[in-house]
């Protein structure tokens, strides 16, 4: 395994860098700016090499990003109903981003973040992290506590990409972390309704007609029902209840013409299923991201929880540690 370092952009006087990792047979690129997996090149059963994730070749694609593509968000992944809650007694208005609501940690979140970046190799070649850090404040982005958040992507020689999140705060606040990657295993070449799902999932949350969770969980059955894997769906963007075993691969999602699949073990207790009906994104090298041209798999706590106390908390006081991880493994059916 190698890492090698480059520039890949600027941002006022600051140097953004790009981080390429190699295994023997895949390659995995991050970039400092919103702690992103920029891109993956992965092959295919014949070997031949296709980026696997909606990626951007400049940065100024990833700092105006209404995709969010392959960006780390928070502090709060998904909607915070009205833009606004209540901790400890004290109200907090947030930035109203998408409509009346906030989004995805607003402007000033993970996602518009340049984090301070270390890699670690380990001796026997094994593993390669980065570990990646930055600090939210308080009087920036609305949220209380000012924060130190440390996210950290691994790649094993076996190409596992773990994303591990840790965090404290100095005050009582919120935290609710995800990656925005999206996937398509047919390295763009059709849209996702070619891959198939699977999910350990018997519940999801109903949302209103602005997708702000109503509080219901519903019980999945018919087109909802992923536990036996089927065909992506366009239109999905649900937040999925996982069941089962934390430290079992409880998502997977395969294309089975090209033979790649990725099976995804992870602590946290939802999927965010986002396949992108209605993406109508060109970059700025003339690249054209249509409806469904990827499937985002956001591993997080409820959406909109602080709303709903009764199903999910997402509170981080002062005296704790912050810490979950989702582990992503790429294979190649013979
Ligand atoms: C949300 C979608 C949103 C998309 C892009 C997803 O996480 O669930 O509603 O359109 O992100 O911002």
């Amino acid at each position: 395994m190698e890492v090698k370092k480059e520039v890949f952009g600027h941002l006022n006087s600051q140097t953004v860098s790009r981080y390429i990792i190699t295994t023997d047979d895949m390659r995995f690129s991050f970039i400092d700016y919103g702690a992103a997996l920029q891109k993956i090149e992965m092959p295919d059963r014949q070997g031949h090499l296709d980026d696997v994730i909606i990626s951007f070749d400049t940065l100024k694609d990833y700092i105006n990003n209404s995709t969010y593509a392959g960006l780390c968000i928070g502090r709060v992944g998904g909607r915070i109903a009205n833009a606004s809650f209540k901790l400890a007694d004290q109200s907090y208005q947030l930035e109203r981003n998408m409509g009346s609501h906030h989004m995805h940690g607003g402007k000033n979140g993970l996602s518009h973040h340049l984090f301070e970046t270390e890699i670690i190799e380990n001796a026997n070649q094994q593993e390669i992290a980065l570990k990646m850090i930055t600090e939210l404040k308080s009087e920036e982005d609305g949220y209380p506590g000012n924060m130190k958040v440390q996210i950290t992507h691994t790649i094993k020689s076996d190409n596992t990409w773990t994303i591990h999140y840790f965090a404290v705060t100095d005050q009582e606040t919120l935290f609710n972390p995800t990656n925005h990657t999206y996937f398509n295993l047919n390295g763009g070449k059709s849209d996702v309704t070619d891959h198939l799902l699977s999910l350990e999932s018997a519940s999801f949350l109903e949302t209103d007609d602005e997708q702000i969770p109503t509080g219901d969980l519903i019980a999945v059955e018919g087109d909802m029902d992923y536990r036996q894997s089927k065909p992506v769906q366009l239109g999905l963007d649900t937040a999925f209840r996982l069941t089962g075993d934390p430290c079992k691969k409880r998502i997977k999602l395969l294309h089975e013409a090209s033979g790649r699949q990725i099976k995804i073990q992870t602590d946290a207790p939802y999927a965010v299923v986002y396949s992108a009906e209605g993406m109508d994104f060109t970059d700025s090298s003339g690249h054209y991201f249509g409806s469904g041209a990827g499937i985002a798999l956001e591993t997080q706590s409820m959406p909109d929880a602080v709303h709903h106390p009764e199903l999910d908390d997402i509170r981080l006081k002062k005296t704790e540690t912050f810490q979950t991880a989702t582990s992503y493994h790429f294979s190649v059916l013979s």
